[in-house]
């Protein structure tokens, strides 16, 4: 499924419309992977201005759209599990990277056991990994 259409099954399903502007910024999040607000605003430069970003994003995390990946005190938007594939982040704390984790069957089992075996049951997860990607680590060293 592409992610018009599951934009629009979004959208239609919260009884919202589709608008070029939610479009727009819908495939710009599913292009460049984790970003900044304004790292996402400048990206749209003269397609959609900055009031209309904000208004959109605010409306895509009340429906789960898009979800906010914390980094230290700011956070990087993404489209969520409804649309890309289920992934987790590995930030790097020098060079500020987010390096996309595939997704490991045998953790999202210990994840499902550990949750079970407390009688909860997860609708969702994240799960962030902070350290050093490889490229500063031969800095460091
Ligand atoms: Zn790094
Ligand atoms: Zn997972």
């Amino acid at each position: 499924m592409n992610v018009r259409d599951n934009l629009r099954r979004e959208l239609k399903g919260s009884g919202h419309n589709m608008t070029t502007s939610r479009v727009l910024v819908c495939q710009k999040l599913a292009d460049t992977g984790p970003v900044t607000m304004r790292e996402l605003v400048e990206s749209l430069g003269k397609e959609v201005d900055r009031a209309t970003v904000y208004r959109i994003i605010s409306l895509f995390e009340e429906l789960g759209i898009v979800r906010r990946i914390p980094i230290g005190w700011k956070h990087k938007l993404e489209l969520s599990d409804k649309f890309i594939h289920h992934h987790h982040h590995a930030h790097c704390l020098t060079c500020r990277n987010i390096i996309t984790l595939p997704e490991d069957s045998q953790l999202e089992l210990a994840v499902e056991r550990t949750a079970s075996s407390h009688h909860f049951k997860v609708t969702d997860h994240h799960i962030e990994l902070h350290g050093y990607c490889s490229e500063c680590q031969k800095k460091l060293s």
